[in-house]
């Protein structure tokens, strides 16, 4: 039998902080007094969904046996001593339970600088293509087609791969690009650049 390819989703959750990323102007990020009662790695993943995987998720704390043993009045938590954060199990999202949002600018942005690599793969920078490009990075992000690459106030920083298919004269190639984006809060994206280079270690 074959092995069944599980992918397993969690959603971080602290009970005790209503406040996600969401909540804080783009620029300025996570800031205020809300970072005085907790951190900002907490406040940035609150809320957040991520595939059950290394390098997929927030990094948790191993805790060694001296640790777990230590008389310490320091409680162990998921991501440091005394985190309030749990994760729970949530259903495999669906694509439609993703909700990308594109602050303004993101859209002339890769319509003008990205003009060139858009018709290199025999697009046009227009709606459909920018349609077609939101498809594939949801399909990509619920397939678990991403990476973390860091975690600060402005959120946790993620590279979705994206799949375009080569279109006219460029039909049946391939093209394997990466795409920049911030986990917000219960399936939501918000875009950081929609085309950011070609995808890591791939060549196609
Ligand atoms: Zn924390
Ligand atoms: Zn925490």
């Amino acid at each position: 039998m074959l092995a069944e390819w599980t992918s397993k989703w969690i959603k971080v959750i602290d009970k005790f902080n209503d406040i996600v990323i969401d909540d804080f102007d783009y620029k300025k990020g996570i800031q205020g007094p809300i970072t005085m009662k907790h951190c900002v790695k907490c406040i940035a993943i609150n809320q957040c969904w991520f595939l059950d995987e290394e390098g997929k998720k927030p990094e948790e704390v191993n805790y060694g046996i001296e640790e777990i043993i230590k008389d310490t009045k320091n409680k162990i938590g998921l991501y440091h001593y005394n985190c309030h954060c749990k994760k729970i199990d949530i259903p495999k999202p669906k694509e439609s339970d993703i909700k990308l949002i594109i602050p303004q600018g993101k859209i002339d942005w890769l319509f003008k600088d990205k003009s060139g690599w858009i018709k290199a793969m025999g697009h046009e920078p227009n709606n459909d293509f920018l349609e077609y490009l939101k498809n594939q990075i949801r399909t990509s992000y619920t397939l678990g087609k991403y990476y973390i690459m860091k975690i600060d106030n402005h959120g946790v920083a993620i590279g979705i791969q994206l799949i375009i298919n080569g279109a006219r004269e460029k039909s049946g190639k391939t093209y394997v690009l990466s795409s920049g984006w911030m986990v917000f809060s219960n399936g939501k994206l918000k875009s950081n650049t929609l085309i950011a280079d070609w995808w890591k270690n791939e060549v196609v």
